[in-house]
């Protein structure tokens, strides 16, 4: 079975058996980053019927050193403003197995330059253009003086916070894996099946509604409870005062008799008849 060794960039360097290795922590976000996209290319590859064997970064501690059919080494770059990914292969000195390095890095950095739309900046050995981000890290990997069979290193693309491809790099990680994937599937000459989109996240299951509740029928009244009635208290007699002995009363005065007009009634009514004309 073909088997493809994969490494996490970076992942665990701090224990690493090297003292000198251990401040190898990579590009900001960069650890957390490498062993999302390791596992879902391994998983991808399993699919494919390939063997995987998952590396972490201190695969050069390891006690022995498989010869695998190939080991890629999974990165990103920091930020350097200019968006492109590039595939490198190690010097011939330290590769003792430089054509097929050769011949695997070409198949996988073309079908991941397709996919993704970045730029190249692969090895020149490669032939893809003089323009590269070879250097001294990718060209002397520390892993590659332990590694045995054929080896390539992704620099998957400017992956920082505020990179040029930081977007593309943390929200298709599926779309950058299945690229990584496919490009390993069609140098072992595998037919590659495109992995089934993630299904969306299922919504949330709807919540039960609580139970109706159960009106609780209201108890009967309780029969009255009998008041006793007060005693009744005889009232009090109000002691009624003596009555007064009521004064007798005086016998009130007859009217004085009118004083008679002077010269006497008849006078006064003869001079009254005389007065109206009735005399
Ligand atoms: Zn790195």
């Amino acid at each position: 079975m073909t088997t493809v060794a994969i490494q996490a960039g970076h992942l665990g360097i701090a224990s690493n058996c090297s003292s000198d290795m251990r401040s190898g922590t990579g590009a900001p976000g960069e650890v957390t980053w490498t062993p999302v996209i390791r596992n879902k290319v391994a998983a991808i590859l399993k699919a494919h019927n390939l063997g995987v064997v998952l590396l972490d970064a201190n695969a050069n501690c390891l006690a022995t050193h498989p010869t695998y059919d190939l080991t890629l080494c999974i990165h990103y770059q920091s930020n350097t403003g200019h968006s492109g990914f590039g595939v490198f292969v190690p010097d011939a000195s330290v590769d003792r197995d430089t054509t097929k390095s050769v011949a695997l890095a070409k198949v996988i950095a073309k079908t991941y330059a397709a996919r993704t739309k970045l730029t190249n900046y692969s090895s020149p050995r490669l032939g893809f253009g003089p323009v590269t981000w070879e250097n001294p890290n990718t060209q002397y990997y520390y892993l590659w003086k332990y590694q045995n069979g054929p080896l390539a290193l992704i620099e998957c693309g400017e992956g920082a916070v505020g990179a040029p491809d930081h977007t593309l790099l943390w929200t298709k990680q599926d779309v950058i894996a299945s690229a990584i994937a496919e490009g390993i599937c069609l140098a072992f000459g595998k037919t590659f099946v495109v992995p089934p989109t993630p299904s969306p996240i299922p919504p949330a299951p709807v919540p039960v509604p609580f139970p109706t509740p159960v009106p609780v029928p209201e108890p009967p009244p309780l029969p009255p409870v009998p008041v006793p009635a007060p005693p009744v208290v005889p009232p009090t007699p109000v002691p009624v005062p003596p009555v007064a002995p009521v004064a007798p009363v005086a016998p009130v005065p007859p009217d004085p008799a009118p004083e008679a007009p002077p010269g006497g009634w008849a006078a006064f009514i003869a001079w009254l008849r005389r007065l109206l004309g009735i005399a």
